[in-house]
């Protein structure tokens, strides 16, 4: 199962949960922090942003708007933000 589809199945569910108010609070926190996890792997294109006649292009994580990299070379250094652990999709970023 792809994390998209993961994604979609967590986010469709309708789960009644018996227990105790702790039990069912857990659960849930559970559930969301499982949904965090599965975004943060799912590719996502960076942000681009400023632009320097020297550096190029300032490229940011767009879940968490960490810089990532300057310039043409940034593809080539991180499949992951450094901050936040966003997968980042470099595919069809334009090289400078
Ligand atoms: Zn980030």
């Amino acid at each position: 199962m792809l994390e998209n589809e993961a994604l979609q199945m967590i986010q469709k569910m309708n789960v009644k949960i018996n227990g105790t108010e702790e039990i069912v609070k857990k659960f849930y926190e559970t559930l969301e922090s499982a949904k965090r996890a599965i975004k943060k792997g799912i590719e996502v294109h960076p942000l681009a942003a400023l632009h320097d006649d020297k550096k190029g292009t300032l490229y940011t994580c767009s879940s968490c708007a960490t810089r990532l990299r300057w310039g043409p070379n940034a593809a080539r250094l991180t499949n992951y933000c450094h901050r936040c652990g966003q997968k980042i999709d470099w595919i069809g970023t334009p090289r400078e």
